[in-house]
């Protein structure tokens, strides 16, 4: 059976992409975006690689399989380079419709600042109640903070592990590199990305006022 882009997902995913765009989350031909197009078999819409975002539509969207081989149909293109920090996702959480993934000022500059720790702790904050099933402010998030390799079949892999043991994680950074966050929804995922940001501006306003 031919698979086929789901229009109003597509539609959904490339709003969500202009106004990442229109944030400044996401220069020139950087970052990239999937949803989970089909079940039986699985298909993943994701954006092919290079395109400029602030020009992006739902042309620049490709389908690939669970492993990350584009489908017949989208044989002549490529998907991103960072396909499997998708693909490993959707394979471990059958929940996760949508991932999303920003090259923001402060994604990148803190995940450098704090990578010997492994992670950035987010605390005591009330926006932290948009992040997964957090009802409270009075907690401590544990963003884990990945090294910037290129050989990304390594670091999805390493990115698996952790996730096993950490199924409560909303998102990541790879260290002055970007962030991944995701839903079972577009409207969570867009909802988490821009916790997400927020909060890191927040923290990195802290650092300057001490
Ligand atoms: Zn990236």
């Amino acid at each position: 059976m031919r698979s086929v882009i789901n229009p109003k997902k597509a539609e959904q995913l490339v709003e969500i992409i202009r106004w990442i765009n229109s944030r400044g989350w996401s220069p020139a031909t950087s970052t990239n975006y999937s949803f989970r197009n089909s079940e039986n078999p699985i298909s993943i819409c994701i954006s092919q690689s290079g395109i400029d975002k602030s020009k992006f539509g739902t042309e620049h969207f490709m389908l690939i399989d669970a492993e990350g081989r584009p489908s017949p149909d989208f044989a002549h293109l490529k998907s991103s380079a960072e396909t499997f920090l998708h693909t490993v996702l959707y394979q471990e959480n059958p929940e996760v419709e949508v991932i999303l993934h920003t090259h923001s000022v402060y994604a990148t500059i803190l995940s450098q600042k704090y990578l010997f720790e492994g992670c950035l702790v987010l605390e005591n904050y009330e926006v932290l109640k948009g992040l997964g099933d957090i009802k409270t402010h009075e907690v401590s998030v544990k963003v884990p903070i990945f090294d910037n390799t290129q050989d990304i079949a390594a670091l999805s892999e390493e990115f698996r592990t952790l996730y096993r043991k950490m199924p409560e994680m909303q998102g990541y950074l790879i260290a002055g590199h970007g962030l991944y966050t995701w839903g079972k929804s577009f409207e969570i995922a867009k909802r988490q990305l821009e916790v997400f940001e927020f909060l890191l501006e927040c923290e990195w306003r802290k650092l300057l006022m001490r």
